[in-house]
């Protein structure tokens, strides 16, 4: 990638100009840099994508607390039941 401001040539994994410390993604005015909006949407989904999985995992979690205070309520309601039972007779 050829620097804008400065012409340095920095190899392609580089994202600021190592003679000028240049910002190359930021460069707009080159059309070989900039990105496709094939590009933008992709990496939106994967935006997306990840925020959907903070909150998948958060609902997770809240399911699960809700499933075991369930089971812990029916135990216990079942428990007392039973001993209820056992002291009426
Ligand atoms: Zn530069």
């Amino acid at each position: 990638m050829k620097c804008p401001r400065c012409k340095t040539v920095n190899d392609n994994m580089r994202t600021i100009c190592t003679k000028c410390g240049y910002y190359l993604y930021k460069n707009d005015s080159d059309p070989r840099t900039r990105m496709t909006k094939e590009q933008i949407a992709q990496m939106d989904r994967r935006i997306i994508w990840g925020k959907t999985k903070t909150v998948l995992k958060w609902l997770w979690r809240v399911i699960v607390i809700i499933v075991m205070v369930y089971w812990i309520v029916m135990i216990f309601l079942w428990a007392s039941s039973y001993l209820g039972v056992d002291l009426g007779f």
